[in-house]
């Protein structure tokens, strides 16, 4: 064994916590680089994104989960479970990421996930940027030791950046030794072709807020390089006629802005010119569709 290999480490570390804590933005700003979407409306991640930074010796996984959720009548629903219960197994720490002072239902169903998942806990207790000052903090800080007592509290803020030193470094503690598992230029596990189709969504998401219930699906028809030029042909998928009307707005204006910034988006994210065609088509029940959802791309 060579000397580096011998230093090298190499481990999961599983994002966990309820819709809008926060999770998506905690990730891309210890990654550096966007690549998990995020928005004012919860539940915007449906699926395990592998979020992987490799720095000298170390290479940190990061799991970013699509939250636990109660409702599991619909296919969705159930898939997203799934996918944050299994991420929460195996990985050598666990990120639970809190609100600043709220703690709901929801909080506490990902806190009995937590306590059962056997590997050590970080609780990095979010969005502190919002407290008027720190003496406010201490209710939760006296609840959550109560609850973990064996965890690391690390108050942060994502969004600005705060105390994710601190964070970082509490993480490498728990890093095993080991052989890296991708080659150190890789920033996630998905394609290019998934990212495209986060970008679109997460447009979607911004410009509707509520009026979707479901987000809709994005499928990526056409992505072809010519020349210096990127094509793109998105297809988004609604449930009913009135969300197409919705998402298309006034004489297209919605869809264009949609299409504008998601345009931008691409084309930082792939550095080159982009051509985006996007089409909105109505396919009833794809959310509660199994086989529907797999060929999206939602499995496990
Ligand atoms: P997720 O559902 O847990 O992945 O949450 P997101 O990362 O999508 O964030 C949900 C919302 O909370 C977004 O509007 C974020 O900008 C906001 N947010 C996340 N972190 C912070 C933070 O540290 N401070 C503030 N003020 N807002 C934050
Ligand atoms: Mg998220």
């Amino acid at each position: 064994m060579t000397d580096t290999e011998q230093q090298a480490r190499c481990g999961y570390v599983a994002i966990v916590g309820r819709p809008n804590v926060g999770k998506s933005t905690l990730l891309n700003h210890l990654l550096g680089q966007k690549i998990s979407i995020t928005s004012r409306k919860p539940q915007t991640t449906r699926q395990n994104t592998l979020g992987i930074k490799t720095e000298g010796d170390v290479q940190l996984i990061f799991v970013d989960t699509p939250g636990l959720h109660t409702n599991q009548d619909k296919a969705i629903n159930r898939f997203m479970n799934r996918a944050a219960e299994s991420a929460i197994r195996d990985v050598d720490v666990v990120v639970f990421v809190v609100d600043r002072s709220v703690w709901t239902d929801a909080d506490e169903r990902v806190a009995g996930e937590v306590s059962k998942s056997g590997a050590p806990v970080i609780i990095a207790i979010n969005k502190t940027d919002r407290l008027e000052n720190k003496a406010a903090l201490v209710p939760q800080l006296q609840t959550l030791s109560r609850r973990f007592p064996e965890a690391t509290l690390i108050p942060v803020s994502a969004l600005h950046g705060q105390h994710l030193n601190e964070l970082e470094q509490a993480i490498l503690a728990h890093i095993p030794q080991g052989t890296h598992y991708f080659p150190e230029d890789q920033i996630t596990d998905r394609t290019q072709r998934y990212l495209v189709a986060e970008i679109v969504r997460e447009k979607i998401t911004r410009q509707l807020g509520a009026e979707l219930p479901y987000e809709a699906a994005v499928e990526i028809e056409e992505f072809k390089y010519q020349g210096k030029v990127c094509h793109i042909s998105a297809l988004i998928l609604v449930e009913r006629d009135g969300q197409k009307k919705i998402i298309i707005g006034e004489k297209g204006a919605r869809l264009k802005k949609i299409g504008q910034q998601a345009r931008l988006d691409m084309e930082k994210l792939l550095e080159s010119k982009v051509m985006l065609n996007l089409w909105v088509k109505v396919r009833r029940g794809w959310s509660d569709d199994e086989r529907a959802l797999r060929s999206l791309g939602y499995d496990e």
